[in-house]
């Protein structure tokens, strides 16, 4: 008996004590919506700064995430307001995405703008032409695109994404339900793959991305705000490679995570269209 309630002791014990854990885990991911008060200190700064810097990616981040990507393209407004936004002086403007650079090139090529285009593999400076800031490996991709077709054979719809230095699995037109069980599998055996290469994967929204790990937007990004000194410094982005970005930032800079996720970003908005609001009001500051 005796040892029965000893028993029943320890049980509620190890309750509470994760019921404590479940408290302070709690309190790791409480996020910080942007609200008024954060809107008006954001706008102080960026009022005040003389060299402003802002990061922002694309997909998700300036628009809604689309099922199909090539039905993606920025539209009129949204391209009046980067004009805006870039024809300040004050202003240096980058869209980091991982996207390809002709898409990049053709959508935003005529602006004065930055672009970083497949999460930091490819950079084209204001005017400039594009540049490869590293050449990673590529003996990996045979291997890799073999072990991708085997799955774009058992999930239909499901298609390869081969880049110059990294490959993409897309699902997002694919069965939910089916793409769930097989990108999973896909995980599994990717992380078995990468082992012992200097490879990353991204599993970002409905896609799968293997790369070198020496390629992110975090690294891409320190090449403005390592060599400059700016007293303003803005990201937002919505993805998971965002937070390579995120947490490589001095420690002024707003991070921004669109989503209610937990994010290594110091303010989350809910959604693009906050971002879209925040930007018209930054291009009426002079
Ligand atoms: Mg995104």
């Amino acid at each position: 008996m005796k040892k029965h309630i000893e028993e029943m002791i320890s049980k509620i014990k190890s309750f509470l004590n994760s019921l404590a854990d479940i408290k302070k885990e709690q309190k790791n991911i409480e996020i910080n919506l942007f609200n008024p008060k954060i809107n008006a200190n954001l706008m102080a700064k960026f009022a005040k700064a003389q060299k402003r810097l802002m990061f922002l990616d694309y997909d998700g981040t300036l628009i809604p995430f689309k099922e199909k990507p090539w039905e993606a393209r920025p539209s009129k407004p949204l391209l009046e307001l980067l004009q805006k936004l870039t024809s300040n002086k004050k202003n240096e403007v980058v869209i980091i995405s991982g996207r390809d650079k002709d898409t990049l090139g053709k959508w935003f090529g005529k602006l004065p703008i930055n672009l970083v285009a497949e999460h930091g593999l490819f950079i084209k400076e204001r005017w400039a032409g594009w540049k490869v800031v590293h050449f990673p490996a590529t003996g990996w991709k045979k291997e890799a695109l073999r072990l991708l077709s085997l799955y774009t054979d058992q999930l239909p719809k499901s298609f390869i994404e081969e880049k110059e230095y990294s490959l993409a699995w897309h699902y997002r037109l694919s069965d939910p339900l089916q793409a769930t069980v097989k990108s999973k599998e896909l995980m599994d055996d990717l992380v078995n793959f990468t082992a012992s290469r200097n490879l990353q994967i991204l599993h970002g929204n409905k896609i799968i991305e293997i790369k070198s790990v020496y390629i992110n937007k975090g690294i891409a990004g320190s090449r403005w705000f390592a060599k400059q000194d700016f007293d303003f410094i803005l990201a937002v982005g919505d993805d998971r490679t965002d937070e390579d970005l995120f947490s490589a930032l001095p420690e002024h800079a707003y991070s921004i995570k669109v989503g209610s996720f937990i994010s290594s970003a110091r303010i989350n908005m809910e959604s693009y269209k906050q971002v879209l609001k925040l930007l018209s009001n930054l291009v009426k500051i002079a």
